[in-house]
C-alpha cells in the first residue's frame, strides 16, 4: 500500500505538467480552487433607438474568469451584444450587464463616436446605461429592494475582482440607487436622452 500510494505521487505531478503544457485552460481548471460557475440567463428583448432588434451573442473576448458585455454592431452591420463569461456571475449581474449594454443600443451610444476612455461624456455614458439596466429590471422584472441588493453586492464583486478602487464601485453603486430610488420608467429616461441628443425620431 505505501508503496502505491509513493508512486502515485510521482506519477501524478508529471501528468499535470503534461496536461498544462497541452492544454493551458484545462490544467488551471483542475490545479486552482474551482470558481463557482452559474447557470447563464435568458437575454431580454433589446431594440436600438433606431427600431432594430438587438442580438446577444455569447462570447469569449474578456479575460477568462471576470463576466462582461459589450455593445458593438458587428461586421455585418448588424446591432450586437457580445457576453462573454456569463456563467462566472450570478444571474441578477448578468441580467443587469445584458440591460446595460442593451441600454448602449437604445441610447445611440454604439452609433455615435466613442468618447475617450474615462473622459466624462464616458463616464456619463455609462451611468446613463447603469441607470436604464437598474429601471429595467424594476418595472420589467420586478426587482424589489433585496434584489437591487443583490446586484449590488454583484457589481461590487466584480468590479473588486478586475482591481476598481473602492471609490469607483460606491459611486457606480451610489448612482444606480439614486436611479432606483427616484426616476420613472425606463422609456421615459430613454427619451428624454435621445431628446437631449437629437436622436429622437418623429
Ligand atoms: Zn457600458
Amino acid at each position: 500500500m505505501p508503496l502505491k500510494s509513493s508512486t502515485l505521487s510521482i506519477v501524478l505531478p508529471a501528468i499535470g505538467l503534461a496536461l498544462s503544457m497541452a492544454y493551458p485552460s484545462v490544467a488551471v481548471g483542475q490545479n486552482a480552487q474551482k470558481p463557482t460557475t452559474y447557470e447563464v440567463v435568458d437575454p431580454p428583448p433589446c431594440t436600438n433607438n433606431k427600431g432594430e432588434t438587438v442580438r446577444f451573442v455569447d462570447s469569449q473576448r474578456a479575460r477568462s474568469g471576470a463576466a462582461a458585455g459589450m455593445a458593438i454592431r458587428d461586421s455585418g452591420g448588424k446591432p450586437v451584444v457580445f457576453r462573454s463569461n456569463y456563467s462566472a456571475t450570478p444571474p441578477e449581474f448578468q441580467s443587469f450587464i445584458d440591460r446595460h449594454e442593451c441600454a448602449h443600443h437604445q441610447t445611440g451610444d454604439v452609433d455615435r463616436p466613442h468618447p475617450p476612455r474615462n473622459s466624462a461624456d464616458h463616464l456619463m455614458n455609462e451611468s446613463i446605461s447603469d441607470c436604464v439596466a437598474i429601471l429595467r429590471m424594476r418595472d420589467e422584472d420586478g426587482y424589489n429592494h433585496a434584489a437591487f441588493n443583490r446586484v449590488a453586492a454583484a457589481m461590487r464583486h466584480e468590479m473588486a475582482k478586475i482591481g476598481f478602487p473602492e471609490i469607483s464601485i460606491n459611486s457606480r453603486i451610489s448612482n444606480i440607487d439614486n436611479c432606483f430610488t427616484k426616476y420613472g420608467p425606463p422609456q421615459d429616461f430613454v427619451i428624454g436622452i435621445l431628446k437631449q441628443r437629437g436622436l429622437l425620431l418623429p
